[in-house]
């Protein structure tokens, strides 16, 4: 067999593999992974159900199914006053991930910088490495993981082609704050860059904090790529229903990747989501409330036990520095934890190209019943 292409370097096997296979074989609590370990509203759900019986099983829309993209257009508009026009201005995809690929794919030609924030979410550098991209790093350093806007200006090259944006931030939680989003904005626009956010969180900001969308400040609408998806919000990881926003030329250019990458996906699914974002403010108040309290549930009970916790202001995970219990690099450590006792979390360091500055940080999801964190805690007791 020939080796490889030089794209697949460096790519390996995800963490997220090593991990969730060490936690089934010491049968351990897997807060490693983000997943909710229970499913989203039964109204959803039944309406999935009702479309398969329906005989909704064939290939949708190229674009999304009407219903579905009439949906999303109208949560953008109840959540952030951002007006799209459904048949031109939104696209269906297969999770954020092939939203995220499509447009590193649409937008960035080989040899182009790509700028994330790192740590990086774990596909942003292989959709960089795919589109023939290099990507550059803009650190958003512990204990506040704060976005440098210096920093940010100073990555910036005459290569540079695309900003790419994750906010509520993971794996470090920031929710970016207006200052920081304005900042990004004017980058974008003095070097006239193209701009990808992922959204997929935008539920899922605390304490009061809101989401705002990067597409809402000045001379952003036309350059952004906005993306989100269904998974986070309606606890339903694996329907992998995402989608697009943008003007009706980014919207066709990153149709254009999207179309032969998977063409379409999830016709049944499709008509539930767009239930779905109809639900009233109760339901996403509540995500939300239940989100925070099982976030203080497991960062106090890690504080307790005197990890250094970084409390994160959206997301599903927290941060924790190790060194206070007297560890020094996080992959021994998420290494160790499973045997040790019977917990599995995730180490920093695989999401860094600097991994010098991830080496003492470990991840913990807590999307999982009070029970199973509470369980999460007990164990860690034997450390
Ligand atoms: C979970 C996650 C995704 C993946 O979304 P899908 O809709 O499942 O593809 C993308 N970005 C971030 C930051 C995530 O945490």
């Amino acid at each position: 067999m020939r080796e490889h292409a030089q794209r697949l370097t460096g790519l390996g096997t995800t963490i997220f593999a090593e991990m969730s296979a060490r936690a089934v074989a010491t049968n351990s609590v897997n807060l490693g992974q983000g997943f909710p370990d229970r499913d989203g509203p039964d109204s959803l759900l039944e309406d999935a159900i009702a479309a398969i019986r329906a005989g909704v099983n064939q290939y949708p829309p190229g674009r999304g199914v009407p219903a579905l993209r009439q949906a999303i257009a109208d949560h953008q508009k109840r959540f952030y006053d951002l007006s799209y026009d459904p048949d031109t201005q939104v696209l269906v995809t297969t999770g954020a991930t092939e939203a995220v690929a499509a447009a590193l794919l649409a937008y960035v030609e080989p040899g182009d910088e790509v700028i994330a924030l790192e740590p990086y979410y774990d596909s942003y550098a292989a959709g960089i490495a795919f589109a023939g991209g290099r990507r550059v790093p803009v650190t958003l350093r512990a204990p506040d993981f704060r976005l440098d806007l210096d920093e940010l200006r100073a990555a910036v090259t005459p290569r540079t082609k695309v900003l790419l944006i994750n906010s509520p931030h993971n794996p470090t939680g920031t929710v970016l704050t207006d200052d920081e989003l304005r900042g990004i904005g004017a980058v974008a626009v003095e070097h006239d860059l193209v701009v990808i956010t992922d959204e997929v969180y935008e539920h899922l900001a605390y304490d009061g904090r809101p989401h705002r969308p990067l597409a809402s400040y000045d001379g952003m609408a036309e350059r952004t790529v906005s993306i989100s998806s269904a998974g986070k919000t309606f606890a339903v990881t694996g329907w992998k229903i995402g989608w697009v926003t943008g003007t009706p030329a980014v919207v066709t250019a990153v149709t254009t990747a999207k179309q032969f990458l998977t063409f379409t996906s999830g016709a049944p699914f499709q008509p539930a989501v767009a239930g779905a974002l109809a639900l009233g403010n109760e339901y996403y108040d509540s995500l939300r409330a239940d989100l925070q309290s099982r976030r203080d549930l497991l960062c106090d009970g890690l504080e307790e036990l005197g990890f250094g916790v970084h409390r994160p202001e959206g997301t599903y995970f927290v941060t924790t520095d190790i060194r206070p219990l007297g560890h020094t690099d996080g992959i021994d450590f998420c290494r160790m934890l499973p045997e040790r006792t019977g917990v599995v979390a995730i180490p920093h360091q695989v999401f860094y190209d600097n991994t010098d500055q991830g080496r003492p940080l470990v991840r913990w999801a807590f999307c999982k019943q009070p029970e199973l964190l509470r369980e999460a805690l007990t164990r860690l007791r034997e450390l």
